[in-house]
C-alpha cells in the first residue's frame, strides 16, 4: 500500500491542486498546500527517509541547489523580506523542507513576539 506522499508522486492522488513545480532526480518541488503564504513551498524526497542523517550526498547535493535557487525565485517574485527553512518530519515517511517567505508587508503584530510570551 502506498503512502500519501507515494500516491501524490505518482499523481494517484495529489497533494496540491497546482502542478508540481519541479521534478528533479530525488527531490520534486510542490506548492505547500493548504496556506494563505503565497510563495510557501515544500520541497519533498521522492524516497522514504525520514531523517537528515539518511540522504545520500547526491541528494544532498541537489537539495542545496534546490533550496538555492528556489530561494532566489521566492525572493524575487514575491519580494519577500526574508525566507525560513523548515524541516518537520514527525509524520510523513518521506523527508520534506518548507521555504517559508516573510513577507515585507507582514503586519507588526504578526512580526513581533512579545517577550511575555515565553
Ligand atoms: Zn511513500
Amino acid at each position: 500500500m502506498l503512502c500519501k506522499v507515494c500516491e501524490s508522486l505518482t499523481g494517484k492522488k495529489l497533494f496540491s491542486p497546482g502542478p508540481v513545480i519541479y521534478n528533479g532526480k530525488y527531490w520534486i518541488v510542490d506548492h505547500a498546500y493548504p496556506t494563505t503564504i503565497s510563495g510557501w513551498i515544500v520541497i519533498v524526497l521522492k524516497r522514504h527517509a525520514e531523517a537528515l542523517h539518511e540522504l545520500i550526498p547526491d541528494e544532498i547535493n541537489e537539495l542545496n541547489l534546490i533550496q538555492t535557487i528556489s530561494i532566489k525565485i521566492i525572493h524575487e517574485t514575491f519580494r519577500s523580506k526574508k525566507e525560513y527553512l523548515g524541516c518537520f518530519s514527525e509524520t510523513e515517511r518521506h523527508l520534506h523542507i518548507h521555504i517559508i517567505p516573510k513577507p515585507k508587508s507582514l503586519a507588526y503584530e504578526y512580526r513581533v513576539i512579545e517577550s511575555s510570551h515565553f
